[in-house]
């Protein structure tokens, strides 16, 4: 059921063929290059990009600017303790800023740290700390068509394996990340938290929730596990996931549905003290983190609007939406679909490219230059010497784009696939020196040879 109508517009408006085919060669064949103004519907990601409700707005003009002691952090403080159940915030500029300031105070050299799937930043967080991050996604989470309800999970057995190779001492850290933006936003079950909770136990670990999409998990466990049937309401869902956490990070522009922000958030005071020195060296004074007093108001606004259950039904349904009518037309997606995106499976769309050819890439290049639609590879190109699926993510902003966009994404995609054979696939031209993150700058171009995969 449609929850919202429109109060606030901003126009946008397809460019001509001929001004894509220039714009996509001057950005190097990598839409992070693109011109906004050249894009039609922009689907690169879901974070910060979608948008704030009417009261957000008038939050935003009551908002406290007081370097300290501000308002507006009182009302974040209040809302992260109803919503999320955690007594103490350290507000962020943003989810990495989070991460530095948590894992910063948690960590050091030689560390182990397990995570479902570890999301980029926090990978390079924890790498920066000089420990080594491990992914531990449950079997089958790779697989693009097996149909399971948390395909989000982490995977108890490859944690242990992780602790009796390197002693649990070296293993301060457990994470889960909820849903599992790595691994195609699948959600995780509360009886995998709360397993993953005993582990953390058992070895003396602390136990870190990454909660940027605490709200459309909760939502899933709703649909799908047994214990929490229709009537548990999203919020309780949230709190019970969330206590079984000793600390969160959050990224505010996911589900606190605002355009930047985050915080830690814990019940510890000793590890809030801890917290609260680092963010002074990195973010600001605590009670406002980087953040404007605005900003923190409009959060605390948005924290509690995302566990409404006619924000989550809505938000759910809209990926859905795009989901289905994609698939109506054949094009091949990761399924089950996730909270935030649906991945398009490149490796079966352009099946006669092998990876050395970035299906992927090629894929979100012909989306641009066919219908202005803006995705991003999370593939080869992406993930340089990794074993994963050829997937292009097509991540849905929060309450921004409707139907009629997404049949246009569909109706692209069509004509893509119609003439799929002629994509003749790409290579690199430049390359940055950290390989983790090219894909946000490298730049390449179209192969001249041709390739297949056999
Ligand atoms: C976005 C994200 C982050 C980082 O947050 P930013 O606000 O982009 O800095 C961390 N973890 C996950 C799972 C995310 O999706």
């Amino acid at each position: 059921m449609v929850a919202y109508k429109s109060k606030v517009v901003e126009p946008i408006s397809l460019p001509s063929r001929e001004r894509r085919e220039r714009a996509l060669e001057a950005a190097g064949y990598n839409v992070f290059n693109l011109a906004s103004e050249d894009v039609f519907v922009d689907l690169l990601t879901d974070s910060g990009t979608g948008a704030m409700s009417d009261a957000q707005w008038a939050a935003l003009v009551r908002g406290d600017e007081a370097y300290a002691g501000s308002r507006s952090f009182d009302r974040l403080a209040s809302a992260v303790r109803d919503v999320m159940g955690f007594e103490y915030v350290v507000p962020t500029h943003q989810g990495r800023g989070a991460e530095n300031v948590l894992y910063g105070t948690l960590l050091s050299e030689g560390d182990v740290v397990p995570n479902n799937t570890h999301f980029d930043t926090t990978r390079a967080h924890v790498a920066n700390q000089g420990a080594e991050p491990i992914d531990c996604p449950t079997p089958g989470a790779f697989d693009p068509s097996l149909e399971a309800p948390f395909k989000g999970d982490l995977s108890l057995e490859h944690a242990r394996e992780v602790v009796d190779e390197v002693g649990a001492d070296r293993v301060p850290v457990v994470i889960q990340t909820i849903t599992n933006n790595s691994t195609a936003g699948q959600p995780v079950s509360v009886e995998n938290t709360r397993r993953v909770r005993a582990f953390a136990d058992e070895i003396d670990a602390t136990f870190v929730i990454d909660a940027c999409r605490f709200a459309e998990n909760a939502a899933f466990v709703r649909q799908r596990e047994p214990d929490f049937a229709d009537d548990v309401a999203i919020d309780e869902i949230v709190r019970e996931q969330l206590s079984h956490a000793d600390a969160v990070v959050m990224s505010g522009k996911k589900d606190g549905l605002v355009n930047a922000g985050g915080f830690v958030a814990t019940d510890d005071p000793d590890l809030f003290d801890r917290c609260k020195q680092r963010a002074i060296l990195y973010e600001g004074f605590p009670t406002y983190g980087g953040m404007a007093g605005r900003d923190l108001a409009a959060m605390a606004v948005g924290l509690r609007e995302a566990v409404d259950a006619s924000y989550v039904e809505d938000r759910l349904e809209s990926v859905q939406t795009l989901a289905s009518l994609l698939e109506d037309v054949g094009v091949p997606i990761y399924r089950p679909v996730g909270g935030h995106a649906v991945y398009l499976d490149a490796g079966e769309a352009l099946s006669h490219l092998s990876p050395s050819a970035f299906p992927g890439q090629a894929l979100v290049c012909e989306l641009y230059r066919e219908g202005g639609v803006r995705g991003v590879e999370l593939g080869s190109f992406a993930f340089p010497g990794t074993e994963r699926p050829e997937l292009v993510r097509l991540a849905v902003p929060r309450r921004t784009y409707h139907r009629e966009h997404f049949e246009h994404v569909a109706e692209t995609a069509e004509a893509v696939l119609e003439s799929a054979t002629t994509v003749a696939g790409l290579e690199l031209a430049s390359e940055p020196t950290m390989p983790e993150i090219r894909h946000f700058t490298a730049e390449l171009e179209p192969r001249s040879t041709p390739s297949t995969s056999n």
